[in-house]
């Protein structure tokens, strides 16, 4: 097959503010150029994919970034600026995708999802967040009631936040795991890994490493100074240890001495990348039951899963982590959260789009 990805149009591949999708897309190309197929990746100016895809045609465009509908209102209207990222990466997919089988579209956005049933192509939408805005989930619904086949989603929690998806694709995420080290040591420092802004919860594992009497190592990328300073103005002096934004290979070598990660979203997160990294470097984690995360973890097993926003019970865990096995934290990701295992069942799903649209070319 050959297929073309478009990139988020926040931030260029590995400046930290696209979020997971940056590392879900390398790990999909990663995945399909193992199982032999040819991939585009359209994505922003700088943009650069990890040193073992380079296999894959990256395809740079100029332009505006578009705002992040998770910093936005949920009642706000689609903003596309001029000279838009976003566009100008679409119509280089358009184009590219005469040639292709299919364009998968990996930008939480309107105007992708808007082409779906105004192009001829199959256009696939591998949707990364819960439902953020009305204006796309509104248009999501429009486009599923017609071609219910083009959508994908990370958990099954986060497709049930479109209260319209009846039956939805799940494909959960993949990771490379020769770029994770296991690491055994379990008497290491507590770990919080993420983009620090609201609807991280930064402040919930702060609050359980200091009535431990700990600190917390803060990996990521600060993306509201104004968030950040506040919780760090409401704890002592030095319970946080900013860490800042490191490369993924960076990140995990740092990630594998710690004893646990503890992961607090407010929000209805759609995966969490950061869980199932650690837990490949052999690090349980902590979690809210509250999202991706849920499906992630299995309690006892490789972490525990925490009643959201119940922040005495984190503690409560935290003190007990040590009898989670390390080794079957590994052997989970492993067994479900492969590369190989994801890009197979991206390309189930985008075979099953390309039959539906060959369906239509023959009853035409
Ligand atoms: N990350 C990183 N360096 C850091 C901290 C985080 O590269 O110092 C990456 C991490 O590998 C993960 C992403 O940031 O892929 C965060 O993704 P997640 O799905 O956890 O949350 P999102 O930001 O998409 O809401």
């Amino acid at each position: 097959m050959r297929i073309v990805l478009i990139s988020t149009p926040i931030g260029f591949l590995g400046s930290g503010k696209g979020g997971g999708v940056e590392l879900t897309l390398n790990s999909l190309v990663s995945g399909l150029l193992s199982l032999g197929h040819s991939v585009d990746v359209i994505a922003p100016k700088n943009s650069k994919l990890f040193k073992s895809n380079e296999k894959a045609k990256l395809h740079l465009v100029e332009g505006e970034d578009q705002i992040s509908w998770q910093h936005q209102d949920y009642n706000s209207p689609v903003i596309i600026p001029d000279n838009s990222l976003l566009a100008g990466m679409l119509e280089k997919g358009l184009e590219i995708t005469k040639q292709a089988d299919v364009l998968l579209n990996m930008s939480y956005d309107w105007l992708p999802i808007w082409m779906t049933i105004n192009a001829e192509i199959p256009i696939a939408h591998i949707i990364s967040m819960g439902s953020e805005s009305s204006v796309i989930s509104n248009l999501i619904s429009k486009v599923y009631a017609k071609r219910p086949y083009n959508f994908a989603f990370h958990s099954k929690i986060q497709a049930y936040d479109y209260p319209f998806i009846k039956k939805p694709i799940i494909i959960g995420n993949g990771f490379k795991l020769d770029n994770y080290i296991f690491q055994d040591s379990m008497d290491g420092p507590l770990a919080w890994v993420g983009r620090v802004a609201p609807e991280k919860g930064l402040e919930d594992a702060v609050y359980a490493a200091n009535e431990l009497g700990e600190k917390l190592n803060v990996w990521g990328l600060i993306e509201d100074e104004i968030y950040a300073s506040k919780i760090e103005k409401s704890f002592p002096d030095g319970v946080i240890n900013w860490m800042g934004f490191l490369a993924n290979d960076d990140l995990q070598k740092e990630i594998g001495k710690c004893r646990a990660l503890i992961n607090t979203p407010k929000w209805n997160e759609a995966y969490g990348n950061v869980i199932v990294e650690a837990l490949a470097c052999g690090v349980p984690v902590i979690a809210y039951r509250r999202g991706g995360p849920s499906e992630i973890i299995q309690h006892g097993e490789t972490g525990y899963l925490v009643d959201p926003d119940h922040k005495e019970s984190l503690v409560s865990y935290v003190e007990i982590i040590d009898k989670i096995k390390r080794k079957n934290c590994r052997e989970w990701v492993e067994k479900n959260a492969s590369t190989d295992i994801f890009a197979n069942k991206v390309l189930d799903w985008l075979n099953e789009i390309i039959n539906e649209y060959k369906k239509d070319e023959y009853n035409k």
